[in-house]
């Protein structure tokens, strides 16, 4: 059954000054970063974990930049986040030990968390400290949510939880993942029943297993939860509303740059060793680029009037996945039919990586069909 059609909508934003001095702070800090040797730029610099990288923008005010400041933030506008986020992809930064936390878990902590969990958790967070895990996807629950078998049973004091989640990233170096579990049987209403924990990944019960990547690398899990305690006070939000919780949670996960700027550290090698026969190349990257930073931008912008801009976060996260994959074809064909990627250089090694994680990039976050079901939808399609 087809549903009436929503708007889609992409209104432009305009970076204020104060978002475009901050943009030059961010850059020179990275500049001087680099050239002391404390990183080497990469694809998909999210997924590289360093706690002295967010012990360090931490200190600077970078990481829980929009929350209020009596729990650690600066109070600063999501245009001015959005920069600070674009910078540190363009600048290819290991940002990935704070960057679930300061995106989704400490704002819904915000959002949905008693004031004792905001004090605990969110100045923590800020200071580029306190790491979190996404605790959704489970054998047979990635696409569908609805279908986790997890479950949190009432017991004196708290909960108990039992399950297993998958594909868990940073399990094994967080400390807290926020668990989407079942504390109710099924109803007909098949999203009823839900509720969302802050569990201690140390805690007794909790067993982390890894599984390496196609890269040979060890970033995401396994998770078995054998009776978990979780306290009350660690309860997120409404027992019953895990559901809705979680779709706000999504749509924190899919609106940021992340999903069109990984490889751009790529796209900037590619840029400086560009000759005359791939200008053409270079030339249609540079203008998708720009199109989709526009269209990430006018999200941020819609966060900040309190629109959820679900179906907007997703066309871009789709769209921006596909323009990542295909770059590094681009970068190949160009490459092939001019000087050659040299081995070694700063175009070859980010060619590498981006090969080796982008097939993930489609997958994380939701896959393209899923996403273009959440647009289906709102065309009145589906
Ligand atoms: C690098 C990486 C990191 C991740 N990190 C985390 C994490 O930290 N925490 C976490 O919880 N999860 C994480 N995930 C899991 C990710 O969210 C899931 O892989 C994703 O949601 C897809 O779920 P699935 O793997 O179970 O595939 P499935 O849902 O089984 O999908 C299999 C195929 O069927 C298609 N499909 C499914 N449903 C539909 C539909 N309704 N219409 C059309 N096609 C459909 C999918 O598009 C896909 O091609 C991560 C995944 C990757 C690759």
């Amino acid at each position: 059954m087809t549903s009436a059609p929503e708007a889609i909508r992409f209104p432009y934003v305009e970076v204020p000054e104060s978002a475009q001095a901050l943009r030059r702070e961010v850059r020179t800090f990275l500049a001087e970063e680099r050239a002391s040797g404390s990183f080497e730029p990469a694809c998909d610099c999210w997924a590289d974990f360093s706690e002295a990288m967010s012990k360090k923008l931490g200190a600077r005010g970078w990481l829980g930049m929009t929350w209020p400041k009596v729990h650690g933030g600066q109070e600063r506008s999501l245009i001015e986040r959005w920069v600070v986020t674009e910078e540190l992809l363009a600048a290819g930064a290991p940002v990935g030990a704070h960057w679930i936390a300061d995106r989704q878990s400490g704002p819904q902590i915000l959002r949905y968390g008693t004031d004792e969990q905001r004090r605990f958790f969110l100045p923590q967070i800020a200071r580029g400290e306190c790491y979190f895990a996404i605790g959704m996807s489970e054998p047979g629950a990635g696409s569908d949510l609805s279908s986790a078998r997890t479950v949190g049973e009432k017991v004196e004091g708290g909960w108990k939880i039992t399950g297993q989640k998958v594909w868990t990233t940073w399990a094994h170096r967080a400390h807290y993942a926020i668990t989407f579990c079942r504390t109710s049987p099924q109803e007909k209403d098949r999203h009823a029943g839900f509720s969302q924990f802050i569990v201690d990944l140390k805690a007794p019960g909790v067993t982390i297993r890894p599984i390496v990547n196609l890269s040979g690398e060890h970033h995401f899990n396994e998770i078995y939860l054998d009776g978990v305690f979780v306290p009350d006070s660690r309860v997120l939000g409404e027992i019953g509303g895990g559901w809705q919780q979680l779709m706000s949670e999504l749509a924190l996960e899919r609106s940021g740059p992340e999903r069109f700027l990984s490889p751009y550290p790529l796209l900037n090698a590619f840029a400086e060793s560009a000759t005359p026969d791939n200008d053409a190349a270079l030339g249609s990257m540079l203008a998708e680029v720009f199109t989709l930073r526009q269209m990430s931008r006018s999200v941020a912008g819609q966060l900040m009037t309190g629109r959820l801009p679900n179906v907007e976060a997703a066309l871009v996260k789709d769209v921006g996945n596909a323009y990542e994959q295909r770059m590094q074809d681009i970068v190949r064909e160009a490459q092939t039919s001019a000087a050659g990627l040299q081995a070694g250089d700063a175009l070859q090694r980010h060619f590498e990586c981006a090969v080796m994680r982008s097939p993930s990039f489609t997958l994380r976050g939701g896959t393209s069909e899923v996403l273009r079901g959440v647009v289906a939808r709102a065309l009145g399609l589906r």
